[in-house]
């Protein structure tokens, strides 16, 4: 059946101008939301292009050659993103996630790295700096990212077959190219590293247990997504997600694994060990994690922030508007009122998308691209 493809509504326009409280939020970094949540991750989305075409995020149809992207001037330059990733590390961030689009597109990239890298958690801790890129041009830009002080980098793979990976991104980008990409992020000490497969049912899921048998024991661990209904433009359909639960059975059935413990709290993925023969977690085997952000949502405890490219302030991954933060920077605000305006927003964040999905209050608003905010 050809993908129902729908026009994209364009969110870019959706402003919000953050509403200024009336005494000083102070940095005191506890800060935390409506639902208790703190404040830990700042994903930024440094580009809104991308040279893939994943029909799940970025379908040809709506991204073709008439999509108007952002003006370079409405991009937030890198002194813009370090100045207001400084003040959200004052509220307790202590991870940043570079994202996009493609991040690996924006030039000089490695220059924000390096001024990230200098930031210091309110415990006076180097942040943990990531970023997630589809590989296409990580084999030639490693080293320099390692250098710039990068500390690892997720992939982005939904397949080793050769014909159903060039079809997912449609532009017959070839696996071998990310798989070089993934040697040159461990050659140069990007680790650990993860890799994220999207996994749509009738499309890719005879591409897991190739992927599982793959990445067993090599050091990176394969995550599983949930196909997720982000956006409005992929034509999401529930019959096209496959369960979390499915995908654990599958690999079970061939390969034993046993559930494991979360890392850190917010976690997105849930994770499961390789088992040896005596039925215990074997270290060497490695782990997998599965995202399932459709069939068992995880708002409860989710720390994440999102800056888009133009500077707005997500709350969720599922909201349709940003608070216009690069407005306020623009204006020659204090830090003090960019601040607090920060804290402000994140105190009053009830956002749960996710475990509200298939209850009537769920959100029917239109909903902001991933290729915009970043996953
Ligand atoms: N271009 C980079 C990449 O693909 O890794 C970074 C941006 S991309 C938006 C971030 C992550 O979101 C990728 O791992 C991608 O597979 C995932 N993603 C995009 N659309 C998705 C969807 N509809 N459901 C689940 N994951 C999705
Ligand atoms: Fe590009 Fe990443 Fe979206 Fe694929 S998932 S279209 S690689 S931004
Ligand atoms: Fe966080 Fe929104 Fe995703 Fe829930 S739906 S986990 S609140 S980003």
């Amino acid at each position: 059946m050809p993908e129902r493809v729908i026009p994209l509504f364009d969110h870019r326009q959706a402003v919000r101008m953050p509403a200024l409280p009336s005494a000083v939020v102070p940095a005191s970094g506890r800060l935390t939301d409506t639902l208790q949540r703190p404040l830990r991750d700042l994903r930024i989305s440094v580009t809104d292009r991308c040279n893939f075409r994943c029909s799940y995020c970025m379908p040809k149809e709506v991204f073709d050659k008439d999509h108007v992207y952002l003006p370079h001037a409405s991009l937030l330059t890198f002194e813009e993103i370090t100045h207001l990733a400084r003040l959200f590390v004052a509220h307790g961030v202590r991870k940043i996630r570079l994202t996009g689009g493609e991040p690996l597109l924006r030039k000089n990239i490695e220059v924000l790295i390096g001024q990230l890298a200098a930031l210091r958690t309110v415990d006076g801790e180097p942040l943990d700096i990531t970023l997630t890129t589809n590989g296409s041009l990580l084999e030639r830009k490693a080293r320099a990212l390692k250098d710039a002080g990068l500390q690892r980098v997720t992939v982005s793979l939904d397949g080793l077959d050769d014909a159903v990976f060039r079809g997912m991104n449609d532009v017959d980008f070839p696996v071998a190219a990310v798989l070089k990409g993934i040697d040159a992020a461990r050659d140069a000490g990007l680790g650990p590293i993860k890799v994220n497969m999207v996994v749509k049912r009738g499309t890719n899921d005879h591409e897991i247990l190739p992927m599982a048998r793959h990445f067993r024991g090599t050091g990176i661990v394969l995550r599983f997504i949930e196909y997720m209904d982000v956006g409005a433009s992929n034509g999401w359909r529930m019959d096209e997600v496959l369960a979390s639960a499915d995908v654990i059975r599958l690999i079970q059935n061939e390969l034993p694994m046993l559930p494991l413990e979360p890392a850190s709290s917010g976690e997105t993925a849930q994770r499961w060990g390789y088992s040896d023969a005596h039925g215990r977690f074997d270290p060497a085997l490695g782990e997998i994690g599965v995202i399932s952000s459709v069939t068992q949502a995880f708002c409860h405890d989710c720390n994440r922030a999102r800056l888009s490219t133009e500077g707005k302030l997500y709350l969720c991954l599922f909201a349709s508007q940003g608070h216009d933060l690069r407005g306020l920077l623009r204006s020659g605000a204090s830090d003090e009122t960019l601040s607090s305006a920060i804290g402000h927003i994140w105190a009053g964040r009830g956002d749960r998308y996710s475990e509200l999905r298939n209850t009537t209050t769920g959100t029917g608003a239109r909903r902001v691209e991933m290729s915009y905010i970043g996953g």
